[in-house]
C-alpha cells in the first residue's frame, strides 16, 4: 500500500466542477487584480478568523514581511521569534536588515516558550533595547501560549505578529478577567499572518496569503503596502512591494473555506485513530514513539461546536532512531518528512553572524527526533493501519 504524506486529489475531486466554474467567470469577467472577489474573501476569512480586516497577500511569506513593513521594522531592530519553523519565519525578519532574537520552545507543544521569551526579553531590556516585535508561530496547527505571550507583549509594549500559516482556525483559550474566552489563531496579536499553499488546511491552487488585523489604521497600511505603497496610485509616501493575491486564488479558497470546518474534524479524527492504533502497539509505553498533544483540550471547554484545539495541519511524532524509522517508512511507500530537520539559528544563511554561539536544546532536539506522519482529511483507516503497522514493525524488527 503507498500512503502519501499528502494527496489533494480527493479533496478537489468534489470540487472540481465548482471550482472550475468559479474560475471560468474570474476568466471571463477579465478582473484579474483584486476587486469584488479578493474583496469578498478578506471578509469570510476575517469573519472566519474573528478579526476586523483581512489583506489577502501573495504568499505567508508575503504576509510576515507586509506585517513587519507595516509596523516599521528595518535595520538595526530585532525580532523575538522561535528557533524551530518554516524558514519564512525568519526570512522576513533578516530581509529588512533586522536580526532575529530567539527564545527556545516547549518540548510537547513544539512552540515557542514564554518562559524562555521572557529572559530573552529581560535581557534585551538591560542592554541595548533592540527587540521591536514578537513573532509566534502556531507550529503545525496548535496555537502558541498566546495568553503569557501578550502578557509579555503589554509589558515590554511590543506589537505581537502571529504566524498562524500552519493554524487557521485554531482554537486558543484566553483567560481574561476570571474568564475564558476563545479565540482564533491570528485574531490576538497586532496582526496574523496566514499561508494558501496547498499544503496548509486551506490551500489554494498555488500561492496566496491573508494578513488579519483589528486595527484600521493598520489595515489601511498593508493595504497600502500591498500595492507598492502607492496612495493615491503613483504617489509613494512610503515604499512597498506587490503583495497581491489574485481572484483566480480567492475564488478557489472561498470555495474551499465551506469545507475548512469539516476537514478539521477529519483531521482531529485521524489523530483520534492514530492515538488508538498507537496505543495497541506497546510503543508509547516502551517510549519508542510518543504523540502530539493537543495541549489546550485538556482543559476542557468546548466552545460550542468550536473544539478546533489543533487543526493537525501536520501530526508530529517524537521517534526513537528517528532517520531509521523514516527511511524503512519511506521504502515501504509511506510518506512521512522531518519538519524541521535544521532549526533556524543553525542556518547557513547565519553564518558569521553569531548564533554560532548560541544554542536552544529543546529546538535542536525537536530537529533531531521529530516527524511528520500523513494526516489529511481523506486519509483512510486501512492507511493509517499500514502506517502503524510499519512503524511497529520497525521496532520489532
Ligand atoms: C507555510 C509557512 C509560511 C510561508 O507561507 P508561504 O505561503 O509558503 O509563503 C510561513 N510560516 C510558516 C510557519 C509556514 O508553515
Amino acid at each position: 500500500m503507498r500512503v502519501p504524506l499528502l494527496d489533494l486529489h480527493g479533496q478537489m475531486a468534489p470540487l472540481r466542477d465548482e471550482i472550475l466554474a468559479a474560475v471560468t467567470e474570474v476568466i471571463d469577467s477579465t478582473q484579474y487584480i483584486l476587486g469584488p472577489k479578493v474583496e469578498q474573501f478578506e471578509k469570510n476569512i476575517a469573519s472566519y478568523c474573528g478579526s476586523n480586516y483581512g489583506i489577502g497577500v501573495a504568499s505567508g511569506t508575503d504576509a510576515l514581511l507586509a506585517a513587519l513593513m507595516a509596523l516599521g521594522i528595518g535595520p538595526g531592530d530585532a525580532v523575538l521569534t522561535t528557533p524551530y519553523s518554516f524558514f519564512a519565519t525568519m526570512g522576513c525578519i533578516l530581509r529588512l536588515g533586522a536580526r532575529p532574537v530567539f527564545a527556545d520552545i516547549d518540548p510537547v507543544s513544539y512552540n515557542i516558550d514564554p518562559a524562555r521569551m521572557a529572559e530573552a526579553l529581560a535581557q534585551d531590556a538591560q542592554g541595548d533595547k533592540r527587540i521591536k516585535a514578537i513573532i509566534p508561530v502556531h507550529l503545525y496547527g496548535q496555537c502558541a501560549d498566546m495568553g503569557a505571550i501578550l502578557a509579555l507583549a503589554r509589558q515590554y509594549n511590543l506589537p505581537v505578529v502571529e504566524d498562524a500559516a500552519q493554524a487557521i482556525g485554531a482554537v486558543y483559550l484566553m483567560q481574561t478577567g476570571g474568564q475564558t474566552v476563545w479565540h482564533r489563531a491570528g485574531s490576538m496579536g497586532e496582526a496574523g499572518c496566514f499561508s494558501f499553499f496547498p499544503s496548509k488546511n486551506l490551500g489554494g491552487v498555488g500561492d496566496g496569503g491573508l494578513i488579519t488585523c483589528n486595527d484600521p489604521a493598520l489595515a489601511e497600511r498593508l493595504r497600502i503596502i500591498r500595492v507598492h505603497g502607492g496612495a493615491p496610485k503613483y504617489h509613494h509616501g512610503v515604499v512597498g512591494g506587490n503583495f497581491r493575491i489574485d481572484p483566480i486564488q480567492t475564488v478557489v479558497l472561498d470555495i474551499k473555506l465551506a469545507r475548512l470546518p469539516e476537514w478539521h474534524r477529519a483531521r482531529r479524527r485521524n489523530a483520534a485513530n492514530y492515538r488508538r492504533l498507537f496505543a495497541q502497539t506497546g510503543l508509547l509505553e516502551s517510549g519508542a514513539v510518543s504523540l502530539p498533544e493537543a495541549v489546550y483540550e485538556a482543559e476542557g471547554l468546548t466552545v460550542g461546536a468550536e473544539c478546533d484545539y489543533h487543526i493537525y495541519n501536520q501530526f508530529v511524532i517524537r521517534a526513537r532512531d528517528r532517520d531509521g524509522l523514516l527511511r524503512h517508512l519511506i521504502s515501504h511507500e509511506v510518506g512521512a518528512e522531518i519538519y524541521y530537520p535544521i532549526p533556524l539559528h543553525r542556518q547557513g544563511c547565519l553564518a558569521g553572524l553569531g548564533y554560532e554561539e548560541v544554542s536552544f536544546p529543546e529546538a535542536e532536539r525537536a530537529a533531531l527526533e521529530t516527524l511528520a506522519l500523513p494526516i489529511f482529511p481523506e486519509l483512510t483507516d486501512a492507511m493509517q493501519c499500514f502506517v502503524v503497522e510499519k512503524i511497529a514493525e520497525f521496532y520489532t524488527r
